[in-house]
């Protein structure tokens, strides 16, 4: 069985696709084994930004409605 489908390597658990920038990237084993299957920012910079979109739902509580 000789399958010659030239597909792209899909992103590993060692390539993850930035959340914020959606650049690929490397990231360490030891980063890779506390992602818990998530996709890990590329840099600290967009780290920030993901925490602050993923905190920003939370904002949404229903505040008093000036009628
Ligand atoms: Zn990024």
């Amino acid at each position: 069985m000789a399958a010659a489908s030239p597909e792209p390597l899909p992103p590993s658990k060692l390539v993850h696709r930035c959340p914020v920038c959606g650049v690929l990237h490397a990231v360490r084993p030891a980063r890779a084994e506390v992602a818990y299957g998530r996709q890990l920012a590329c840099s600290p910079e967009c780290e920030g930004e993901r925490r602050r979109r993923a905190r920003a739902p939370y904002r949404r509580f229903s505040g008093p409605i000036a009628a």
